[in-house]
């Protein structure tokens, strides 16, 4: 152990001398200033048990949570589904072409008339 190079959180992990803390706690950090206390609230009452009473406990725990998140990401996903675009048909593409054809040659006719202009 380099002295100085470990995470001021979890005292094992190594940390880069840039960040106070080692990529786990960061993420741990980062989870509990977006979860808040809840975060408090598993750790007491799910990791502090034993094994057996652990896996019954996480399962009543987040069994909610997982839930409302599944039913949230679907809602979200319907939301979220861009409208149906109809493929454009062969006559309108022919007339967007039409149309730029058209523009070209009304452009390269101005473009004519000013040079005759300058001549003048
Ligand atoms: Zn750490």
């Amino acid at each position: 152990m380099v002295f100085g190079s470990v995470c001021y959180f979890c005292e094992t992990n190594p940390r880069s001398v840039f960040h106070y803390y080692c990529n786990e706690c960061t993420k741990l950090k980062r989870t509990i200033n977006l979860m808040g206390d809840r975060v408090y609230e598993v750790v007491e009452n799910v990791l502090s048990r034993n094994k057996k009473e652990q896996e019954s406990i996480i399962k009543d725990e987040i069994k909610e949570e997982i839930k409302a998140k599944t039913d949230s990401l679907e809602e979200k996903e319907m939301d979220d589904l861009p409208p149906l675009i109809e493929q454009p048909e062969e006559e309108e593409i022919q007339g967007s072409i039409n149309h730029y054809d058209n523009r070209k040659q009304i452009l390269s006719e101005l473009k004519e008339r000013i040079k005759k202009d300058k001549k003048k």
